[in-house]
């Protein structure tokens, strides 16, 4: 989220990148680590690549393992993985001279698919790291350094209509021009012969896609690429400037788009039915208030994405929406279905007979003007990448708009990418995902000993939670030890008073936005405290009842819009962290005991209330967890030492074991477990119930 203005006079420009070299430290290494540090450079410096894409090689010498002699291998960038952030196992090792020999089995081509059988044929040194699809294009180029990468500014001249003669203007006949081809074997031929045909030259754009460039060394090579990418940009951002993108701002930035979203995703999320749960991701960067609030927004979003890295993360289009019907659910429901419908009728005119069935139809792209970029995807990681890949899109149909028309992938050719059957078979092999995956869980009191182990059960198993709590140092240090376990993308904070209607509903707005929504509400801030009837205040009374009756009330109220939008996907859940007190009578705590009782009562008529929008609510009853717990650490403790006559030290965890039926402790990470139970659709038939998780208590058993 930013608070920018934007500059509308100008449209954005295109990053200028330099080169990096480290001539001391490149002295230190070999020639795969030169391949490796040229290839990091490369990946790392996101105005030269994207995510992931584009890919890089060197022909080595090696020594034959069986022979002993030296022969000729190369080096290439294997399958997976991103450029920017590899290591030298990343890269794929094959014998050249038997890659060569590969063309006698090429019958043309139609025959791509066969000829990528044949790589593995070709390993050296029984390297496990597959080849990918893009090494013939390596292979057959007779240069010891090769690198082909996909940056912003080298894809606006490759889709643009003005884009060849561009080619030719900035680098005269340096560097040459392919029309657009699948990548592959054919696509490796064309270019040999290409290249065979124009001696002299020193790199081939690759219409609609990208760039392939070479040098005699690591060093020469790098350099040659970054500044073949600079004068692209160099010479976009002379031909944008002055002028504003897309025909000039038609709708302004909306401040309150930040509400709006958070209004919208939950809604938007709920009717994206047909699949596992999805997650959302909302940008209102620059690019994206730029480009949908612009005047060419509606023609350019229908024409969708050029290079197949960004068509891969993106769906071939976006679904648009009118900003003035956001608030309409019939709208919303009605542009899904119609999405929808869209995507299986270019299915259904592409498909071939041995094609996969059709996948997930719903949009990945959702562009709002003046709110800015919504993604949705199967995780977070995926749906922020995808994102950025709209993002990378965008500054593509930038600069090929100011040099021509943006062309984008032909619908054909896209189909055939999508759904080629290499890649489909490569699906069908991945393990299915954890069960988690897709579900966005908040917990209250997330930096407690309960909240926290909840919170981590929940994460083992993929989902994505928003940690709130009351105390801004131990919700720091709880969300940051889970970004380092479970990766950025799955864990937020909301620094929220529970007891404060404005900072809950902040709260799971935060769910909304950075997410997408909420499946799972475990509501577990509390306090405790113990008085005799005639020491407890009127204040201490009211604080016990402002955080557990009141707090459990605004939290599922302010969550309840979200949880609801979730009914025709399964449904949704809350559960209550109650205490044994609320069930069995504790003398000497009157006034914390009958606000848990509140609260489990509560949570029946939520769930009765619940049950029609396929919200369940539940209740977990622990008691003594004191193990992590804050509650215990403090006057709590001296309280109940002194009310059961004991010592407040070791001896409080003895006395509560030896007065349970099952003598143990009860430990934070039982609680979780219970409440990831009542959370997950192993207890989708339960609702309205209690769990005891006090290693036995007689008073407590329910009746
Ligand atoms: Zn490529």
């Amino acid at each position: 989220m930013s608070s920018l203005t934007l500059d509308h006079a100008a449209a954005i420009p295109f990053a200028v990148p330099q080169s990096r070299w480290d001539e001391a430290h490149a002295a230190t290494l070999g020639a795969e680590g030169l391949l490796l540090y040229r290839s990091n450079l490369l990946g790392s410096d996101l105005t030269v690549t994207n995510f992931g894409g584009g890919n890089t090689s060197a022909k080595l010498t090696g020594i034959d393992p069986v022979s002993g002699s030296p022969v000729d291998v190369l080096w290439v960038k294997g399958s997976g993985g991103d450029i920017g952030s590899m290591a030298l196992d990343g890269f794929a090792t094959l014998y050249l001279d038997k890659l060569l020999g590969l063309e006698a089995h090429y019958r043309g081509p139609d025959d791509d698919d066969a000829m990528v059988g044949y790589l593995p044929h070709c390993t050296f040194n029984l390297n496990g790291r597959a080849a990918s699809i893009d090494t013939p294009l390596h292979a057959l180029l007779p240069f010891a350094h090769v690198d082909h990468v996909h940056p912003d500014a080298i894809i606006a001249l490759a889709a643009s209509s003005g884009g060849q003669a561009a080619t030719r203007e900035i680098w005269g006949g340096r560097i040459g021009w392919l029309p657009w081809k699948r990548p592959g074997y054919t696509l490796g031929v064309m270019l040999r012969d290409y290249v065979a045909a124009n001696p002299g030259i020193e790199g081939v754009m690759l219409a609609g896609h990208g760039i392939i460039c070479w040098a005699e060394s690591a060093q020469a090579c790098y350099e040659h690429t970054v500044a073949l990418i600079a004068d692209a940009a160099r010479y976009l951002n002379a031909k944008m400037a002055g002028r504003p993108a897309f025909g000039g701002q038609v709708v302004a930035p909306n401040p309150d788009r930040a509400a709006i979203v958070a209004d919208l995703m939950p809604r938007l999320r709920g009717l994206m039915t047909g699949a596992r749960r999805k997650l959302g991701h909302w940008s209102d960067d620059a690019e994206a208030l730029e480009f949908t609030g612009s005047a060419h927004f509606e023609r350019l979003a229908a024409l969708g994405t050029s290079c197949p890295d960004h068509f891969l993360r993106t769906k071939i289009a976006p679904l648009t929406l009118d900003p003035a019907r956001l608030t309409d659910d019939t709208y919303l429901a009605a542009q899904i279905t119609a999405y929808r419908a869209i995507y299986a009728a270019y299915y259904d005119r592409c498909k071939r007979d041995d094609s996969p069935a059709m996948r997930d139809a719903n949009p990945v792209v959702v562009l709002v003007p003046g709110v800015g970029r919504i993604t949705f995807a199967a995780d977070k990681t995926t749906a922020r990448l995808a994102g950025e890949f709209y993002g990378n899109a965008i500054n593509v149909m930038r600069g090929a708009e100011a040099i021509g028309d943006y062309i984008a992938l032909d619908e054909r050719e896209a189909f055939d990418i999508e759904y080629w059957l290499l890649e489909e078979a490569k699906l069908q092999r991945m393990p299915a995902p954890r069960p988690q995956v897709g579900r966005i869980v908040l917990v209250t009191g997330g930096a407690g000993g309960i909240g926290a182990a909840t919170a981590a059960r929940f994460l083992r198993d993929g989902a994505c939670v928003v940690l709130v709590d009351r105390d801004a140092a131990a919700l720091e240090a709880v969300r940051a030890g889970f970004a380092r376990q479970f990766g950025k993308d799955v864990v937020r904070a909301a620094l929220c008073d529970v007891t404060d209607e404005e900072q809950v509903k902040a709260a799971c707005d935060i769910a909304a936005r950075e997410f997408g929504g909420l499946d799972v509400l475990v509501a577990n801030a509390g306090i405790a405290s113990s008085a005799p009837i005639e020491d407890t205040t009127l204040a201490l009374w009211r604080t016990n009842y402002d955080v557990l009756a009141q707090g459990y009330f605004l939290t599922a109220r302010a969550a309840w819009p979200l949880l609801r939008a979730m009914k025709d996907q399964g449904g949704s859940a809350v559960v209550f962290i109650g205490s044994k007190n609320g069930v069995a009578a504790a003398a000497g705590a009157s006034a914390y005991a009958s606000a848990k009782a509140a609260a489990n009562h509560l949570a029946r008529c939520l769930a009765l209330e619940g049950a029609p929008h396929g919200i369940r609510v539940n209740v977990v009853n622990p008691d003594a967890v004191i193990r992590g717990s804050r509650i215990w650490d403090g006057d709590w403790r001296k309280q109940r030492s002194r009310a059961h006559g004991i010592d407040p030290g070791a001896e409080l965890e003895e006395h509560y074991r030896n007065r349970s039926l099952l003598k143990r402790d009860v430990l934070p990470e039982d609680i979780a477990e219970a409440c990831y139970f009542l959370g997950s659709d192993a207890s989708a038939k339960s609702t309205g119930n209690m769990i005891n998780v006090d290693a036995g208590n007689v008073q407590a058993f329910t009746r």
